[in-house]
């Protein structure tokens, strides 16, 4: 669908009235493509079946190539991504299989670096330092939201890739997508960013310079807390790789996880709205509670990136995180323990208000001293802000922090 499309109606379109068939009633378009629940794909005879395959003819032949419900969703997101056209968008069965097919694609092998950033997501740190680490790949860390440094180590180490996250977990850090992209250009790197928190609704960083775009679709794309899956978007060169290595490593979506993301893609700016609504009231609300030490939210004031965020992103972002002022792990737990409706579960974007202990749940593996050498302190809470009535979520914290 044509960039003069708003997102939201490019969210409700995009994809969609594929030719389902032909029957002795004519061709029919369903106005919601089906699950294409087959594997393989038959035609009229084999000639047509040899062009499919030698890619002269386009059409579908084995699932692994390619399967209808899961073109339509990649449609979807190519246009969310990249309205201009020229990217293409590839879905894979988790997010970290995407992180995977995306670092492949930047031919990340014997001899190259890749530099990331030190608040990046754990089990991408660990993708890069346990997987790509015994092929020859040397993982570099630096503090991605602190532009000279990135600058000295771009250019100290020239690597193949730059890894970064348009919003970085807990504390909400934004990158600065777009002097990002002009320092990795000049040095020749691929500039990966993982728009999982973010999504296409608050930022779009290939319109802004980045190679590669990654998500993690489990999360606000899909938005339901039912279903696991990933997303690359990127144009030439990447894009003709990501399909080989997609084909052939085989971690591809089913057609009925891309049939419900592509459900939940369609609410995607609704859903995103109401959530950054949400995060700046409870946020705001929280700021003046005498049992909270800190905010962390990029309106605040005090958040280091406020007017990277003001610049960069179309709204605030769905997550708040917050300091208890009662000290320790114990405290956490049992503010925790005691929400009656926010759900503590370790995810993020779903429709439902999630909390969860980041120093337990998602900074687990790290070393006390790096954690809180990160931020990530025992009293942090993380809340990922669902779609509820707001005074019904801040009456369940209020609640909770009555505990303490
Ligand atoms: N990237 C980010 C920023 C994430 O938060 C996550 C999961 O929490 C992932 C990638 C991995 O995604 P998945 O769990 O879908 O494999």
């Amino acid at each position: 669908m044509g960039e003069h499309r708003r997102f939201e109606t490019r969210a409700v379109h995009s994809g969609e009235r594929r030719p389902g068939g032909r029957d002795e009633e004519g061709t029919f378009f369903p106005i919601s493509t089906p699950i294409y629940a087959s594997t393989t794909f038959s035609h009229p005879d084999i000639e047509t079946t040899d062009r499919v395959l030698g890619g002269e003819e386009p059409g579908y032949s084995y699932a692994r190539w390619g399967n209808p419900t899961v073109v339509a969703l990649e449609e979807a997101l190519a246009s969310l991504e990249d309205p201009k056209g020229e990217a293409r968008a590839f879905t894979f069965a988790s997010g970290m299989a995407a992180l995977h097919a995306a670092l492949a694609a930047a031919e990340l092998g014997p001899g190259a670096t890749v530099l990331a950033a030190e608040q990046l997501y754990g089990s991408t740190a660990t993708l890069l330092l346990q997987i790509f680490g015994p092929l020859g790949v040397e993982a570099r860390f630096v503090d991605a939201y602190d532009l000279g440094a990135v600058e000295e180590k771009v250019a100290e180490l020239k690597p193949r890739a730059v890894v970064i996250e348009t919003i970085s977990n807990p504390l909400l850090r934004v990158a600065d997508v777009p002097s990002m992209a002009e320092i990795t250009r000049d040095a020749g790197s691929a500039l990966i960013v993982d728009n999982t928190f973010g999504t296409p609704y608050l930022q779009r960083p290939l319109e802004m310079g980045a190679g590669i775009v990654v998500h993690s679709a489990t999360k606000y794309l899909s938005g339901h807390g039912d279903l696991t899956a990933g997303v690359v978007a990127a144009g030439a060169p990447y894009d003709t790789a990501l399909e080989q290595i997609r084909k052939t490593v085989g971690y591809v979506l089913g057609p009925f996880e891309a049939w419900l993301a592509h459900r939940g893609l369609k609410t995607l700016p609704l859903r995103m709205a109401r959530q950054c609504e949400n995060a700046r009231l409870i946020s705001s609300r929280l700021a003046s509670h005498p049992k909270i030490a800190k905010v962390h939210h990029p309106t605040r004031e005090d958040h280091p990136d406020t007017k990277v965020a003001r610049r960069l992103l179309s709204d605030t972002g769905g997550l708040v995180s917050f300091e208890l002022a009662a000290e320790g792990r114990e405290a956490a737990f049992r503010f925790l323990n005691s929400l009656e409706l926010c759900v503590r579960a370790p995810s993020l974007g779903d429709i439902y208000t999630l909390a969860i202990h980041p120093a337990t749940t998602s900074h687990r593996e790290l070393s006390p001293s790096r954690r809180e050498r990160l931020g990530v302190r025992e009293n942090l809470i993380r809340l990922s802000c669902g779609i509820e009535h707001p005074d019904d979520v801040i009456g369940d914290l209020e609640q909770a922090l009555q505990t303490l």
